[in-house]
């Protein structure tokens, strides 16, 4: 059993815990909103900790992640549990139960990453921040294998515990749900402030794509679109990758997919205040690819999960983005 990083023991055998925004005072026998970290006699635990609720080798795309080694292969994972309860959660079956799973050491994490032969591995699926302690136990011996560390997350964090996941970690997709503390706090039970706070943390030191998926009748109109593309430009930067995913009806929320309509009017949108949008969870001709900003040069085309780098983004042995046909530099890591 793992001692939970991050927490405050008060009377009475209750703790708090003081990993995510949250701040959870959790009586003896109980568990935290995440369900995973648990008091057992006035100690709290990670009841997670190193156990991985499923693992796949995946396009680093599906994550995604769009501008870090695109075209490569990723060992992706993740913690059972979450530290939001959004209604629409297209991973509820992981992520709002209590699973029973195998536990693994730091060691024997490392080496199934390592024989992947991948470029290293996501936190992904839930919400890997509740992984914490397990991040930090195999983050470093990953980074000294000359492999990455991403995580996928929903960026409902604490301004210490993240410092110490940069330390780590490599490239960050974040979920801005919405631009609407209301959102947030009917349909996730957390708040907005959290969430764009780590988004401006992680822009400063690493890699960093921001994710919204458009639900329907929710956060599905052209306003919203345009205050989150604006908000990205001003504070994250017009550079940051935007992904822009459907929806689907699970889990609580049963209000019909978006539509593709919209999607597309959404690319619009966006993409009058970013350099770099896309549409995920639908098929479209050219709305998955990578153009020069500049000169509208095709530099990576994708279709499904198949990636193909044109020649004319980096000159050879470069790992720095470069569109060779204007010489405007891209915001990607190759
Ligand atoms: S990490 Fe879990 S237990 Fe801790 S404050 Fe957040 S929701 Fe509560």
């Amino acid at each position: 059993m793992k001692k939970a990083a991050y927490v405050t023991t008060l009377d009475n055998n209750r703790v708090q815990c003081t990993l995510c925004p949250h701040q959870c005072i959790i009586n003896d026998c109980r568990q935290g909103l995440c369900l995973t970290r648990v008091n057992r006699s006035g100690v709290l635990y990670a009841d997670n900790y190193c156990r991985p609720v499923s693992t796949a080798i995946d396009p680093i795309e599906k994550k995604p992640l769009y501008h870090f080694h695109p075209g490569s292969a990723i060992f992706s994972t993740g913690p059972n549990g979450c530290n939001l309860k959004c209604s629409f959660c297209q991973n509820y079956e992981i992520s709002q139960s209590v699973l029973s799973l195998r536990e693994f050491t730091p060691k024997e994490l490392v080496k199934k990453v390592q024989r992947s032969n991948t470029i290293g591995i996501a936190y992904t699926y839930t919400e890997p921040y509740i992984w914490f302690e397990t991040i930090m136990a195999i983050g470093e011996s990953i980074r000294n294998l000359d492999l990455v560390n991403v995580m996928i997350s929903n960026g409902y964090m604490e301004p210490q515990p993240l410092a110490e996941l940069l330390e780590v970690v490599d490239a960050m997709n974040i979920d801005i749900k919405a631009m609407d503390d209301d959102f947030y706090k009917r349909l996730c039970k957390g708040t907005l402030a959290p969430v764009l706070r780590t988004c401006e943390t992680v822009k400063k030191k690493i890699h960093l794509e921001i994710t919204n998926l458009l639900v329907t009748g929710e956060n599905d109109s052209d306003e919203a679109i345009e205050k989150l593309a604006k908000y990205i430009a001003s504070n994250l930067g017009k550079d940051t990758p935007l992904h822009l995913s459907r929806y689907f009806p699970r889990y609580k929320l049963k209000s019909d997919p978006t539509e593709e309509e919209f999607m597309l009017r959404a690319w619009e949108i966006a993409r009058d205040s970013l350099d770099y949008v896309y549409v995920g969870n639908m098929m479209t001709s050219d709305k998955a690819n990578t153009y020069c900003p500049t000169c509208n040069t095709l530099l990576i085309e994708r279709k499904g999960y198949s990636t193909q780098i044109m020649d004319n983004l980096a000159s050879e042995q470069s790992t720095a983005g470069n569109c060779l046909s204007c010489g405007n530099s891209i915001a990607i890591t190759l």
